[in-house]
């Protein structure tokens, strides 16, 4: 089986979010299943810097005027041949892949993913010199759905899945921008692109896909109805036998406690008093009190509203009443970035606001955290909950999505019979998040209690093997 697997990120090569976490890990668990696998990403400026060896020219293409090269290297530490896809518009800029430094989009950014998505569509129908043909062609959010779309209309189409990570990214542009894509116009309908007076990129994938996955099956169930179809939800709801959740798994090399590169002191659930040393290592390096005697509490992710800052920071002041202490790391609004910079200025000693993006200090506060906050308003799968699960630092989240998918509350019952892995709340307010918080605090000073939840989240196995056999049946089933 031959799959094209398209996104535009992949981990470590380049990455935004947990997308990148997703295309550097689980084209590599097919292929390592047996799967003939290429990945196809855009060939950003960044990304070429970060690659040791000059990568291969395999082909030059022609994508409706525009010459592109697809350049050939390896996903880093693996034998995952990787294509590139190189042409200035997305080769010739530094920085971030789809906003300036002041988080404004990239105004040509209906063209770079449409160069990428044209690229992918080619390559998947047999149109380019490249000796190689996908079964499967795979594509990934809205930079990709156009592929689809495209693909769609040749008849050399392979089998095509599309899969959501974010439905509240539609990749939106306007009839002008539309009309210079230079797309067919069949694809200006609301049975295709068009929603609302805009194209929606997003949309190709959703219309056209042979199947739709997406990260978890609760968003699977939550995006058929509204609020959570964010407008969308007749189209999905009408393609429900189509849509397949399918839970993401986690990389269970570079996220493990026992081994990872970045932390201070390696643990494992038979070293778990070794962890305290992680939380030590993390207070002094942020500048916070180096306490015992309180519990820590992690944020590591986009300072956005989906993230649930709404409920948390009216609520942080008491947070730190219990008494308890506080790291934040995320880039994201002004608004949310200064109102966390405010209270870090005004309790230096207990909560600590690192406004970055930092892959090592996510490492860390993964390591050094006692509980790992993810209140989110939606969450499709979510990953640091996960990883939270895997280095014992017991998450608190919103019953939404893909978080009540993988998180057991530990109420009474399921404490009593040794099946709860964090906590659980579900009314987005506050208040809510508040009580949830207090809840854990409390059980954080049960230390027998704690380490028998510690260890029963420790246990959980959410390592890609499972999901990755899920995609190779629904490839074979649909091929066949
Ligand atoms: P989303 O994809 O919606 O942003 P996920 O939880 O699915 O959220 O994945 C987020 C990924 O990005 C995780 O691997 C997380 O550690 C990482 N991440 C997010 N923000 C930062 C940051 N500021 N520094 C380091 N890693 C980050």
């Amino acid at each position: 089986m031959k799959l094209l697997f398209t996104a535009s990120e992949a981990y470590p090569l380049i990455k935004t979010g947990g997308l990148a976490d997703v295309a550097g890990s689980l084209p590599e668990v097919l292929r390592q299943s047996g799967v003939d696998v290429r990945l196809l990403l855009p060939a950003y400026a960044d990304l070429l810097d970060s690659i040791d060896t000059v990568p291969a020219t395999v082909v030059e293409m022609d994508l409706a005027g525009q010459e592109v090269r697809i350049l050939e290297t390896r996903l880093p530490d693996t034998p995952l041949v990787t294509w590139l896809v190189d042409h200035p518009l997305l080769s010739g800029r530094p920085g971030n892949p789809y906003h300036d430094a002041q988080g404004i989009p990239w105004p040509d950014n209906a063209e770079r993913f449409m160069l990428l998505s044209r690229a992918a569509a080619q390559i998947s129908c047999g149109h380019s010199d490249l000796d190689w043909r996908p079964d499967v062609l795979h594509c990934n959010d809205w930079h990709t759905g156009p592929a689809i779309a495209l693909a769609k209309m040749d008849e050399r189409c392979p089998l095509t899945v599309f899969t959501i990570h974010n439905l509240a990214h539609m990749g939106l542009f306007d009839r002008d921008t539309f009309n210079r894509l230079q797309l067919p116009e069949q694809l200006w309908s609301d049975d295709a692109l068009e929603f609302y007076d805009n194209c929606s990129f997003l949309k190709g994938g959703l219309v056209y896909a042979d199947y739709i996955t997406t990260v978890s099956p609760g968003y699977a169930e939550e995006i058929c109805y509204a609020p959570g179809g964010m407008g969308l939800e007749g189209l999905l709801g009408a393609r429900r036998d189509r849509l397949v959740g399918i839970l993401n798994g986690i990389d269970a090399g570079t996220w493990n406690p026992a081994t990872d590169a970045y932390i201070e002191q390696h643990y494992d659930a038979a070293s778990l008093d070794a962890k305290a040393l992680n939380k030590s290592a993390l207070q002094q390096s942020l500048g916070l009190a180096e306490r015992t005697d309180q519990p820590l509490l992690g944020f590591v992710g986009r300072l956005a509203e989906q993230k649930g800052l709404e409920l948390m920071l009216p609520v942080l002041e008491q947070i730190l009443e219990l008494p308890a202490q506080l790291v934040f790391l995320g880039t994201g609004e002004t608004d949310y970035e200064q109102g966390l910079q405010v209270l870090a200025d005004t309790h230096p000693r207990a909560i600590a606001v690192v406004l970055a993006y930092n892959e090592s200090l996510a490492h860390r506060i993964e390591a050094g955290a006692d509980i790992f906050l993810m209140p989110s308003l939606f969450e499709p799968c979510g990953l640091n909950q996960l990883y939270s699960l895997r280095y014992g630092t017991l998450p608190l989240v919103r019953a939404v999505g893909g978080l009540a998918d993988t998180v057991v509350d530990a109420d009474a019952e399921a404490v009593a019979n040794g099946t709860a892995t964090g906590f659980v709340f579900r009314k987005p307010g506050p208040g809510d998040f508040l009580a949830a918080v207090q809840r854990a605090c409390q059980h954080w000073r049960d230390r027998d209690g704690w380490r028998a939840l510690q260890l029963t989240a420790m246990a959980q196995d959410f390592s890609w093997q499972q999901s990755a056999e899920r995609y190779i049946e629904l490839y074979r089933s649909a091929v066949n």
